[in-house]
């Protein structure tokens, strides 16, 4: 492992950042003061910008290209929400002072290999030294049809919700990490774990829910607070009915060693499934998106008159769980 400190400012973005940049024209090479962004006709340009801060978002000795293609990823989610393509992003990168170069050519690594998977390519950043924590943000910009982006405020009354994926496994992992679920088996663990540090944004799922879905919020706080932020939107209550939810076979064991996670999972964050809502209808429809994308798309509950989420148990009666979703402050 290389431990030399840092190289100057410009010999990193030379070295590291440039060869990211090297598939779109208007980056100019990471050589002029800005990148120059033509229009796309027929398209809105969607932004979202997220931050991760060191201890608390990622650990200092986490692997640093998972830290890279999970900072990209959480950005990548909220496109996928939107029903939009990735097309570019920035990074601002506020690196601590025992910042080696290892770990820059090490993060950078990640976000090379997760630029070639979703199709997104560096365009311009800044970078900066700080006394205090690593701090890392990105702004990722996407492209959807003009006026076709997807919201949480569409879902009308009637509607039926539904989940990609399974739900709780990121939040299991951090848990892991912290020295939890302590009787599960080491692949479930790890299962867990692979989950919280890499998520999987459902970037191409999300872009065909464009004309299906009447809203969609991706799920990075938690199941129940960010289907009730969708509900608050939208004006509706969603009723979900807990048994429904899908849960992977790491989970399964987890919930089963230890039923008070039943709160962990569906409260918990850090998953980045997609949870939206459509007409029933349109089931056959969405099925057969999820199938030509390999995912699994599971109808949880519905929306109706009302505000807030309610959480059924298989009887029918409402369950409360203690917290309602990470939150910052
Ligand atoms: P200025 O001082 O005018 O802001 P900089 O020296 O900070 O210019 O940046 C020079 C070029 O390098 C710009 O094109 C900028 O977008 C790019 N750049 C700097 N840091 C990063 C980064 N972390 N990621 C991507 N591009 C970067
Ligand atoms: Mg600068």
């Amino acid at each position: 492992m290389n431990r030399r400190r840092l190289p100057s400012e410009f010999e990193l973005i030379a070295r590291y950042l440039a060869p990211l940049a090297e598939g779109f024209e208007g980056a100019r090479g990471l050589g002029d003061d800005a990148a120059v962004i033509p229009p796309a006709s027929g398209f809105d340009s969607v932004a979202t910008v997220d931050a991760l801060v060191e201890g608390v978002h990622f650990l200092g000795d986490d692997p640093p290209a998972s830290i890279g293609k999970k900072l990209l990823r959480v950005s990548l989610s909220d496109l996928a929400a939107m029903g939009a393509r990735p097309h570019l992003y920035f990074l601002t990168l506020a690196l601590s002072e025992k910042t080696e170069e290892a770990w820059v050519a090490d993060f950078t690594s990640g976000l090379a290999e997760d630029q070639k998977t979703y199709d997104i390519t560096l365009a311009g950043g800044d970078t900066v030294a700080t006394s205090g924590p690593t701090t890392l943000s990105l702004t990722a910009l996407g492209q959807v049809p003009s006026g076709k982006a997807l919201a949480r405020s569409g879902a009308g009354k009637g509607d039926a919700v539904y989940v990609t994926g399974t739900i709780g496994d990121g939040a299991l992992g951090l848990a892991v990490l912290n020295g939890g679920c302590a009787g599960l088996a080491e692949a479930a663990r790890a299962h867990l774990v692979g989950r919280y540090r890499l998520p999987e944004p459902r970037t191409g799922f999300g872009e065909g829910l464009v004309g299906l879905a009447s809203a969609a919020i991706d799920v990075s706080d938690g199941l129940v607070a960010d289907l009730g932020h969708l509900a608050e939107q939208s004006g509706c209550r969603a009723t979900v009915e807990a048994a429904r939810v899908p849960l992977s076979e790491a989970a399964e064991a987890a919930l089963g060693g230890d039923r008070d996670l039943l709160a962990t999972i569906l409260a918990g964050g850090d998953d980045y499934e997609l949870l939206f809502t459509a007409d029933a209808a349109k089931e056959t429809q969405i099925q057969s998106l999820a199938g030509r994308h390999g995912l699994r798309v599971t109808r949880i509950g519905d929306t109706g008159k009302g505000a807030g989420v309610q959480l059924l148990d298989p009887q029918g009666a409402p369950i409360s769980l203690g917290r309602q979703g990470y939150r910052h402050f």
